[in-house]
């Protein structure tokens, strides 16, 4: 029966994934998110039934265009994969509960700030909104030991983004500051702190690929969403574990 519905979730996953895609390019541009049908950017063609299958239609078109043949990112590809994988490890983790519900919204939430800080730069403030009463019930209904540790995770998470924005002068985004006030609500105190040192962490290496590998000058700034994301999900399912570890080290 697990196995039926960790499937379960991992196609419900791909299937949102997909639509996350279009949810974290369209948003910010003031687009509908359901007219027009997704298109090829570059042919402008309607794409047919069979070539919005999550994944195996990239696959099967090696990443490219049926028609005109222009190479489409992996990168949508590797977002309806990540929702797919991270749906099903969620429901392995935690159980057909309330967590879970919490669970997939935070994933939902990172999977979209991701997809539109990769293409624009941009976290925005209608995808936040958006989520913001969306976890505020998740954690009514599944509350953080103790409750209010979700409000004083919120109130520290976003007063030290804002803090370290003010003091590098504008090195951090409003949308990441504002981001952070929804991690600490579903993660608590300790484990959004956790979060932003993994995430300067994940930061920092990926600036160093990116300056080694585009040879991309200093000066090119390089979205923070996608390692916020990256470190947020981690610390949701192993925070406690690391911090337990930590301690026992001393
Ligand atoms: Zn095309």
């Amino acid at each position: 029966m697990t196995i039926t519905y960790t499937a379960f979730f991992f196609i419900i996953g791909l299937v949102l994934g997909s639509f996350y895609n279009v949810v974290g390019l369209r948003v910010p541009k003031k687009k509908s998110i359901v007219f027009p049908g997704s298109h090829c950017t570059s042919c402008k063609r309607q794409l047919t039934a069979l070539e919005l299958v999550p994944v195996v239609s990239y696959i099967l078109l090696r990443g490219k265009c049926r028609i005109c043949k222009v190479r489409i990112s992996p990168i949508y590809m590797i977002m309806e994969l990540f929702t797919g994988l991270l749906f099903a490890f969620s429901y392995w983790w935690l159980g057909l509960s309330l967590e879970l519900f919490v669970a997939l919204l935070f994933i939902s939430l990172l999977i979209i700030i991701t997809v539109s800080d990769i293409a624009y730069m941009l976290i925005p403030d209608k995808i936040l909104l958006f989520f913001l009463p969306l976890l505020i019930i998740g954690r009514v209904l599944s509350p953080l030991q103790p409750w209010w540790d979700s409000l004083l995770g919120a109130a520290v998470g976003f007063g030290l983004l804002l803090l370290i924005a003010v003091v590098s002068k504008g090195g951090m985004g409003g949308g990441d500051i504002k981001l952070f006030f929804l991690l600490g609500l579903v993660l608590g105190t300790i484990n959004t702190l956790l979060t932003l040192f993994l995430a300067a962490a994940i930061g920092m290496i990926v600036g160093i690929v990116q300056l080694k590998i585009r040879k991309k000058d200093r000066k090119t700034p390089i979205p923070f969403g996608p390692s916020i994301a990256l470190a947020a999900i981690i610390i949701y399912f192993y925070g406690t574990q690391m911090m337990e570890w930590y301690m026992r080290l001393f």
